[in-house]
């Protein structure tokens, strides 16, 4: 085995059972807190997994009690829990407690970055959800801006773009199921973001381990719906000047964390080349799926290395190959999915990624499908059918 340390897992969906595929390869002992039969159990055969929920306080001690180390699949979780294991248990929690507990709160998250220099989006928190709070930050911001919750937020749930005042009463209505959850006080609900008019966005995933901050490649990312669609590695129809600039803005903005791991950050292109930083996720993200093929180390792996403290070089994480990933979202009908996933597997140099999860709602991520070539061209060419069928053009 690699590592004689076990890991303890928060969270078993997709992005577990990614991580298991590339733990299962280093005879790396994983331990999940999910519900039985969660996405990253069903590929994993021992018994030191633990049934309940990731928000389980007394599901997490016994997970801590357990294992080494303690990581994520998720950064929605009870941070208080892991500073008390961290502390009277002597788990590793990796990334660090503090970190997921900053980046949690996306307002938070922000301060923290522009306190230490690096460039996000201009935010202001509202002191409770009400048209006075959205009057006074729209004023200072100016509008269009994008009325953001502070927690509990992914795929778009938990945004709402406010273009006028005509939208604040249905901004404070879309946004207010959120303030009677988790007792939160009502200054912590909600914050307003500066419009970003971007050009493209971009995303790096960064690793983090004891002595040294890497990167990936800068990614472009397609969202649809808010939520992400596509990744196009290396960015298309970026120069290799902003793709550097990516990169080293994606490592200033994760050295400013404590601990160790893999982080997304997702990032603005604006119309004159300025970067700014969207959102960092403590975590393996959606757009760093197409590592598993197009990088000599994934970043599942890479945050495995990285949390145990085993060897990994910059040359890792260079990319071998022009590279397209598709999320294959839940769609109209219970089997759509599965329509896409069949013709993705008649075209050539195309992998399929179903995640057994079953029942397929609208807009749940069901798999993914990665295409490399030698060309990125080569690759459009190649996902063009199945593109084709998910929008619904397919002749
Ligand atoms: P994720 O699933 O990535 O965690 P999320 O729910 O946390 O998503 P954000 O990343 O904050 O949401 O925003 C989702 C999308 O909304 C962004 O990718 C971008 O397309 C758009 N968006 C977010 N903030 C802004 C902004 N300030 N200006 C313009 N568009 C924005
Ligand atoms: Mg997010
Ligand atoms: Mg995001």
């Amino acid at each position: 085995m690699a590592s004689d340390r076990t890991v303890g897992l928060l969270g078993g969906g997709q992005l577990g059972r990614m991580l298991l595929q590339a733990a299962n390869l280093l005879e790396i002992k994983v331990n999940i807190l999910d519900a039985a039969g969660s996405s990253a159990k069903q590929i994993s055969a021992h018994d030191g997994h633990i049934a309940g929920s990731f928000k389980d306080r007394d599901a997490i001690r016994a997970l801590a009690r357990t294992s080494d180390v303690l990581t994520v699949e998720i950064e929605h979780v009870d941070t208080y829990i892991l500073e008390e294991v961290a502390r009277d248990l002597g788990v590793d929690v990796q990334p660090a407690w503090s970190t997921l507990r900053t980046i949690q709160d996306k307002f938070l998250q922000k301060g923290h970055l522009l306190e230490r220099g690096v460039a996000t989006a201009e935010s202001l928190a509202l002191a409770e959800p009400s048209r006075a709070e959205l009057e006074r930050v729209s004023a200072e911001l100016g509008l269009p801006l994008m009325l953001k919750s502070r927690r509990e937020a992914y795929d778009g749930r938990g945004n709402f773009p406010v273009r006028t005042a005509d939208d604040f009463d249905a901004a404070l209505q879309a946004l207010s199921g959120r303030s009677a959850q988790g007792g939160l006080q009502p200054g912590d609900v909600l914050y307003a973001e500066k419009w970003a008019n971007f050009r493209m966005e971009l995303a790096v995933m960064v690793v983090k381990t004891k002595d040294q901050v890497l990167s990936y490649p800068t990614v472009e990312t397609i969202h649809e719906d808010s939520i992400c669609k596509l990744t196009y590695a290396p960015a298309r129809r970026v120069s290799s000047a902003t793709n550097e600039r990516a990169q080293a803005l994606a490592r200033q903005a994760v050295a400013c964390f404590a601990g160790k791991g893999v982080f997304g950050v997702e990032m603005f292109l604006l119309p004159d080349d300025t970067l700014l930083i969207n959102e960092i996720a403590p975590r393996p993200h959606n757009s760093g799926h197409y590592t598993i093929e197009a990088c000599p180390v994934s970043q599942y792996e890479a945050h495995l290395r990285a949390i145990l403290d085993l060897p990994l070089l910059a040359e890792d994480l260079e990319l071998r190959e022009p590279s397209i990933m598709l999320n294959i979202l839940g769609g109209a009908g219970p089997d759509s999915h599965i329509r896409i996933a069949r013709e993705a597997l008649r075209q050539r140099r195309t992998k399929v990624h179903l995640y057994g999860k079953g029942e397929a709602r609208k807009g749940r991520k069901m798999g993914h499908i990665t295409i490399c070539a030698s060309t990125m061209a080569e690759a459009e060419a190649i996902l063009a059918p199945t593109l084709a069928l998910v929008d619904g053009t397919a002749t």
